[in-house]
């Protein structure tokens, strides 16, 4: 079998991380593996508690040129930044050209601001690393505004509420806090939140979140020190020509709708079967699927498609060591659901290998 160059972009949480721990059975397969990726990568499990102090400011942190350099992947410490598909190669931020034959873009997600005014000072909750950033701003910041009321949006309130001094805000477009939970969770969060200080402001939309003050559409201001946008997420924007209105189309198999050797994998792909929620567990479970169709492609085999699960289980960290676990209608709210969701993201962290920094958190517990 002839080798093949084969430019990777990475995610450690997702489908990539996988191909990388089985780079042996790509080379086995015939694949030349190139990696396009900073350094680093933040593990978003763990994101809320690391940036509001709930656990070490590292930890979650992957050290990813170790981890390619243990699996003997050649690893370009940069950013990809387009793809020219005529010539078949990958453009990065420093104008290098890697050449490629299968190419598979696992980007993932940036914060959505759809329609609103968000100005540069304000901590958007993705990418990780600005999230991370809130740590260091937190000392001063007595009134804290949250846009949103999403998962993440009640992970952040939680966590800040969950020690005095300061007083969260929470701003939301909805008639209730995390919508897509069941509504008797979603009260039981609402009541959590109420019961520590925390003011929720409903059926509100945003038109503007400057540094220092909140705008909503109907002309009321609020104030406050500093803001955090969690608005949701969306995929990060795809490479000229690749992309869709929801990211990159993708079919069941995983190849782009319109290119057989182009792959996309997690949030950034508009998986076109039907389309998944932006949470990590999906792009990791395709993890195995892109490996197999990978290898069976070098060896004229069919592929095979990803079939999602129907629910995937949830844990909203609530600080204070209190948890929220949700898989479709069921829900629990309490402290062994946080406990779980520690022992997890733990067990996540500890397989992965090199990441570089002690694998036992300061638990909340
Ligand atoms: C605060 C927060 C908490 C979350 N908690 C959870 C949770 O507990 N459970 C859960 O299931 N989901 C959670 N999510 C959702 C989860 O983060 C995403 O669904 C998941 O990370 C998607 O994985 P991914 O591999 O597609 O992308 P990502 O994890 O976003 O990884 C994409 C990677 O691609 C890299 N990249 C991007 N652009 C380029 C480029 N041009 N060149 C090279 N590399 C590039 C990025 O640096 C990044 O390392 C959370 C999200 C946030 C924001």
């Amino acid at each position: 079998m002839t080798q093949r160059p084969n430019a990777l972009s990475w995610s450690a949480r997702g489908t990539h991380l996988h191909l990388l721990r089985h780079a042996d059975d790509l080379r086995a397969a015939g694949f030349l593996i190139k990696l396009v990726a900073p350094t680093s990568f933040r593990y978003s499990g763990v994101a809320v508690s690391t940036s509001t102090g709930a656990l070490p400011e590292n930890y979650g942190l992957i050290d990813v040129s170790a981890l390619a350099r243990n699996h003997a992947v050649d690893h370009i410490a940069e950013r990809m930044v387009d793809v020219d598909r005529d010539a078949r190669v990958v453009i990065t931020a420093e104008s290098q050209r890697i050449p490629y034959d299968i190419l598979s873009l696992n980007l993932g997600s940036q914060a959505s601001s759809e329609s609103i005014d968000v100005a540069p000072e304000v901590t958007r909750i993705k990418p990780l690393d600005e999230l991370a950033t809130l740590t260091n701003r937190l000392d001063r910041a007595r009134m804290i505004t949250i846009v949103g009321g999403g998962p993440t949006a009640m992970e952040l309130a939680g966590n800040l509420s969950a020690s005095t001094g300061r007083t969260v805000r929470v701003v939301e477009a909805g008639p209730r806090l995390a919508s897509a939970l069941p509504p008797k969770a979603s009260a039981a969060i609402a009541k959590l939140l109420a019961k520590r200080g925390v003011e929720v402001i409903l059926n509100s939309h945003v038109a503007a979140l400057d540094a220092d003050q909140v705008t909503t559409t109907d002309g009321s201001t609020y104030l406050h020190d500093l803001a955090v946008l969690a608005t949701g997420l969306t995929a990060s924007p795809a490479p000229a020509g690749l992309g869709g209105p929801h990211g990159i189309p993708v079919r069941g198999t995983l190849q782009h709708r319109d290119d057989d050797d182009i792959y996309a994998c997690g949030d950034v792909a508009d998986f076109l079967p039907g389309a998944l929620p932006k949470l990590g567990v999906y792009g990791v479970r395709q993890g195995p699927v892109l490996l197999r169709n990978l290898v069976a492609r070098a060896v004229g085999e069919p592929h095979e498609p990803f079939e999602p699960q129907r629910s995937a289980l949830q844990v909203i960290d609530l600080g204070a060591t209190l948890g929220l676990a949700v898989r479709g209608r069921w829900w629990w709210l309490g402290r062994a659901p946080l406990h779980l969701k520690r022992r997890i993201d733990a067990r996540w962290l500890a397989r992965v290998e090199s990441r570089g920094v002690p694998s036992d958190p300061r638990s909340t517990q």
